[in-house]
């Protein structure tokens, strides 16, 4: 297999020969068709994450096809098109997993951060955390479903049923967000970089009620604000935004500081939470979802050699919607 490794944090990725794997039990081996590039692992190639596997292969947007199944392993066949997400492994056993939280298990693995990932030609995965997929939707359309439309889901999910919805960050997982919150019949209020009007009109071409600049208040107070870029100044400007009662949920795994800011914002109920992680049963439930949607993911390709260059555009958003890595 090929991979395009990671072997030091702050170095580019290099493009790497390696051995086949064979799949231990209650694994399988996936010929990978697609792995969509999540800002996630622009935190892992910089470092930002504690406690990396090293080297590793980033990448936990992946679709693929099983071509080998380990010993002990159900309900998966052969050929069978598949997509990996970012949660790679759960222990099962800690209070969390026993709890139907394993979002926030003692003992994960996470794809492409503490276990290899889909910047490959193929993948090693624990068979648990394989969805099936089915044959309906392109794999480089569907790629970017499993990070930033599964833990878009879970933050959606967290941010409440509000009908005035704040996005702070339009990028892979505020674009497809939008459109699951407009599905659901949401007013969706859509925040970008200052000046990034190319952006704002993209927001507007997926029906949200309004569209601007992070550093500009809303029309209306929103009911609940979920905020997707990894600027932690946008706390207290989306605290600012919503009214009594309302959320602002911090769905990134990687922030910077949030400043300090005065009390009253915060009080009237009004809640800040963050997201972490999913479960399979959010994976489930979203990716079931997804046929009757409607949602159009907006991607831009690169070879599986081009990583670099992809995760270099994500980092100076030169694309709008999400990139995705073809081998
Ligand atoms: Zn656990
Ligand atoms: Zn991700």
């Amino acid at each position: 297999m090929k991979a395009m490794v990671l072997n030091k944090p702050g170095t580019p990725l290099e493009w790497t020969d390696l051995p086949d794997r064979q799949p231990s039990a209650g694994e399988v081996r996936v010929k990978v068709l697609a792995c969509g590039v999540c800002r996630t692992d622009l935190h892992v190639v910089d470092g930002e994450l504690p406690d990396p596997k090293s080297p590793i292969i980033p990448g936990h947007e992946i679709i693929g096809r099983i071509d080998a199944i380990g010993q002990c392993v159900t309900g998966l066949t052969l050929g069978e098109r598949v997509g990996i997400p970012w949660l790679g492994h759960t222990c099962g056993v800690c209070p969390y997993c026993e709890a139907n939280r394993e979002n926030l298990c003692d003992a994960p693995l996470f794809t492409g951060y503490t276990r290899d990932g889909g910047f490959a030609t193929a993948v090693i995965a624990d068979a648990r955390f394989a969805f099936p997929l089915g044959e309906t939707g392109s794999d480089v359309s569907l790629a970017p479903l499993l990070c930033a439309g599964l833990i878009g889901w879970r933050s959606l999910k967290i941010a409440g049923d509000g009908k005035r919805l704040g996005i702070y960050g339009f990028g892979a997982a505020g674009h497809i967000v939008a459109q699951v919150a407009r599905w659901q019949g949401r007013e969706v209020y859509a925040f970008t970089r200052p000046g990034d009007t190319g952006t704002q009109v993209f927001a507007q071409s997926l029906g949200v009620a309004w569209a601007g600049g992070s550093d500009e208040m809303p029309p209306e107070p929103l009911d609940a604000a979920i905020i997707y870029a990894t600027v932690g100044d946008l706390v207290p400007v989306a605290l600012k935004a919503v009214q009594k009662g309302g959320r602002v949920v911090c769905a990134g795994i990687h922030m910077s500081d949030i400043p300090s800011f005065p009390y009253r914002i915060l009080w009237e109920e009004r809640q800040l939470l963050s997201v972490a992680n999913l479960t399979r049963e959010d994976g489930i439930e979203f990716l079931g979802l997804v046929p009757k949607m409607g949602i159009v993911v907006k991607t831009t390709t690169y070879p599986l050699q081009q990583a670099n260059k992809a995760l270099e555009d994500l980092r100076a958003g030169r694309f709008d919607g999400a990139a995705v890595l073809v081998p």
